[in-house]
């Protein structure tokens, strides 16, 4: 029996629900929907416009309005008055339409006898979809509740919409997720790859969108809401010594959970007739809309917060958890809003790339991409609202561009591109064992770059020399409590076992800045690429770097051992954190443990003021690597992290190349064995020029020896020497130009 105080939407939504289930077309179904909706209301008119494209709004169906109009009236977004629905997605409602501001008479609709008019989005999850209008002859207002009716009616439409309940051969536009979209972000890691979306939290499906007893309907969100408190509660406790960051985030969860506002909004919504879920999904919806329109970043941050946590409750009520038992596609993408990198490291190879809505060139997961060699692209904004579980996606991490649902022109280009890439890589796997030697004679020594043990097979597919930079600090990064010493030692031994004599540059914890490991106190500081990091940390805080020490003397136990300190910014940081590893070495001695077989205490040349340290430095180092990554962003004073500004520098720039030719010089007069590591090393130009200016060992990427390799084979390293001394003697600002021409006119390995 119906409740005698039944709502309106309550009955419209009954309507539609009964409607949706007789069987029928799109186009049938959707006009329908319009004589049902204008009937409920008492309208003269209801349409429902939805997006052609992403800018066109076009009629697919109506009642009241000529029907010849119908796939005929189009608009372009924000264009009169249901494009400012669309574009704000925010509700109109009009006694006087006309003379409303955007107005736009639409002559072949016969619209203009209508007075008043109230038009609401269709959007699902902040997708926009359409526009759900009313029109009447008289000029009448439309009530909240009649507002309130049909905003609840459009998300039922949209979740309709979302389910292809419209798609038909006659309406094809009602079906979102199928048109190609092409979406620009950063490049997080080089590479290109083709595959099919991977959802790392896939969406909760709703099939149940409306409730026929308000009561249970309430008492089930109420009980979900609680288990979600008290979930949030116990992960505050859990989290009680975490960092402030982390902390703030769960308040916030917290105070959302506990919000009165939210819980009304939602039961108002299951007394208008909504399910629970379908009530969630509305808040999240209009939660989604505003963040896009957000400028303030904190506000922003507090609403993706209220999103993950309206995705947690629908988890609670639908008993989905991430696990949905979708199979992994065939060459699967990754897409996610962010994801950390132990998670991410747990896929680990199989992706063949990854899309982050959000993340960052420097994020911890950026890192792990790096390491394991896929492409990556960050700030790729919509991303999960437009991607589904499967779909066809091409990842361009060189250019930060991600095509998805590509047509066929796109894809046959990329795969052209790929196609070339892979006779390249063919080409370069040719010169694997062949010594990069330049016409000239003058041997330069290529070395990779690691941090993880599954880098290790690359050393020798990649025929690089060795390892010149193992990062230590992902695996301090990975885990919720500081690595154990055994555990430490057990993977450099593997690490030194792997590498088959080859030298391997283990580099001490560098943390600090964007690393951040979770169990430690970190203060809060003001700017901290330039703060307290890497060995400024390990030297005022030495428990850890003895510990870590410690590990590398035992893993090395009778074989060689190379150790470099990050970050040394001047003479004094050197002999003090050498003097520690000497240290350790005499107590391992005492312990009675077997020592290296032989020692190479380096540092890493990442600041200007090292390049000036005094004798003594170069005399002390057995040697230097350039971290030209930081070197380069303390160099010009530009954020290695902050797109603006990250690629505003040339690293060819006549100043910078000058600056390391100062270090070329000093090691050379005290004989000091010098590398150069930072990504440029791996960009092949880049890395002639470093040649040419005396850099005889570069690390990189493992992928990027071959391309270098093959242009050291064919240049004359005193050639490009001559290139940088006209360069300075003409006055240009790099020495780009000159030397991408000078490889134009070389002839083919
Ligand atoms: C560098 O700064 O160039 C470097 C190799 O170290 P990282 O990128 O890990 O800071
Ligand atoms: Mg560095």
């Amino acid at each position: 029996m119906p409740d005698r105080s039944e709502s309106e939407s309550r009955k419209l939504l009954r309507r539609l629900r009964d409607t949706l289930a007789e069987p029928g077309q799109g186009q049938e179904r959707l006009d329908r929907i319009t004589g049902l909706i204008a009937d409920s209301m008492c309208t003269d008119v209801c349409s429902i416009y939805l997006f052609r494209d992403r800018e066109t709004l076009e009629l697919c169906a109506t009642r009241g309005l000529k029907p010849e109009s119908v796939h005929r009236t189009r608009m372009r977004l924000g264009e009169g008055l249901v494009g400012r629905v669309a574009r704000t997605a925010t509700a109109v409602n009009t006694a006087d339409a006309p003379s409303e501001r955007g107005f736009r008479y639409m002559p072949e609709t016969g619209e203009e006898i209508y007075s008043s008019f109230l038009g609401v989005p269709i959007q699902r999850l902040g997708e926009k979809l359409g526009v759900l209008v009313v029109q009447s002859r008289e000029a009448r207002a439309y009530s909240e509740d009649e507002v309130y009716a049909l905003d609840v009616t459009a998300m039922v439409l949209a979740e309709m919409t979302e389910l292809g309940a419209f798609v038909s051969d006659d309406t094809p536009i009602a079906a979102p997720h199928k048109h190609p979209v092409m979406l620009r972000g950063g490049s997080g890691q080089e590479g290109t790859a083709e595959g099919h979306v991977w959802l790392h939290e896939p969406r909760v499906v709703v099939t149940n969108l409306v409730n026929d007893d308000p009561v249970a309907e309430t008492a089930r969100l109420r009980e979900a809401v609680e288990k979600l408190r008290v979930s949030v509660d116990d992960l505050l406790r859990l989290t009680a010594g975490a960092d402030k960051e982390q902390r703030e985030i769960l308040e916030a969860y917290r105070m959302f959970a506990k919000s009165r506002g939210w819980l009304r909004r939602m039961e108002q919504s299951i007394e208008s007739g909504l399910s629970a879920e379908a009530a969630v999904e509305k808040e999240q919806s209009e939660a989604r809309a505003r963040l896009q329109l957000a400028p303030d970043p904190y506000l922003r941050e507090r609403l993706h917060d209220l999103d993950d946590l309206s995705n947690r409750l629908l988890r609670i009520l639908t008993g989905q958890g991430s696990d949905t038992g979708a199979v992994m596609p065939d060459r699967p993408i990754l897409v996610a809003r962010n994801i950390g990198p132990g998670e991410l490291l747990e896929y680990g190879k199989k992706l063949k790339g990854v899309v982050l809505e959000e993340g960052s060139v420097g994020s911890h997961a950026a890192v792990v991409a790096r390491a394991l060699a896929i492409p990556l692209v960050v700030h790729c904004d919509t991303i999960t609202t437009e991607a589904l579980n499967g779909d066809s996606v091409i990842v361009d991490g060189d250019e930060g561009v991600v095509h998805l649902r590509p047509d066929d022109s796109v894809a046959a280009a990329f795969r052209d591109k790929i196609v070339m890439q892979t006779q390249a890589a063919a080409r370069f796997a040719e010169l694997r064992d062949r010594p990069a030697v330049a016409r000239c004679g003058t041997a330069v020594s290529l070395h990779m770059n690691a941090g993880i043990m599954a880098d290790l097979p690359s050393l020798k597919g990649s025929g690089a020399e060795g390892v010149g930079l193992f990062r230590t600090e992902l695996q301090f990064l990975l885990r919720n409590s500081m690595p154990r010493r055994s555990d430490l030692a057990a993977l450099y031994a593997r690490v030194l076992k792997a590498a088959e004599g080859r030298r391997v540059a283990f580099r001490t914890l560098d943390i600090g800045s964007d690393k951040v490991m979770p169990y430690m106190n970190r203060p809060e500081e003001p700017n901290p690429a330039m703060g307290w990091r890497a060995v400024r940390v390990g030297l005022d805080k030495t428990g850890v770097m003895r510990m870590q020490l410690q590990a590398l003397i035992r893993a090395a136990a009778g074989r060689p051992l190379t150790v470099m300190f990050p970050l040394v910014a001047e003479h004094g940081e050197f002999v003090a954190a050498r003097d520690i590893l000497l240290r350790e070495i005499d107590r391992e001695a005492h312990l009675g443990h077997p020592l290296p077989s032989r020692l190479e205490v380096g540092a890493m040349l990442e600041t200007p003021s090292l390049a000036f340290a005094p004798d003594a430095f170069f005399q002390m180092a057995d040697f230097i690597s350039v971290g030209g990554n930081d070197l380069k962003q303390f160099f010009f004073a530009a954020d290695r992290e902050n797109e603006l500004v990250r690629r505003r520098y040339d690293t060819l720039s006549i100043s910078f190349l000058t600056f390391l030719q100062t270090i070329v010089r000093r090691c050379a007069e005290s004989g000091t064995h010098l590398s150069f590591c930072g990504e440029d090393a791996g960009r092949p130009i880049d890395a002639l020029a470093m040649a040419g200016i005396g850099m005889r060992t570069l690390s990189m990427r493992p992928a990027s020896i071959g391309p270098v390799k093959d242009l050291i084979l064919r240049a004359d390293l005193g050639e490009i020497a001559a290139l940088v001394e006209d360069a300075k003697r003409l006055g240009v600002a790099s020495l780009r130009p000159q030397l991408t021409d000078y490889v134009r006119g070389l002839s083919p390995a």
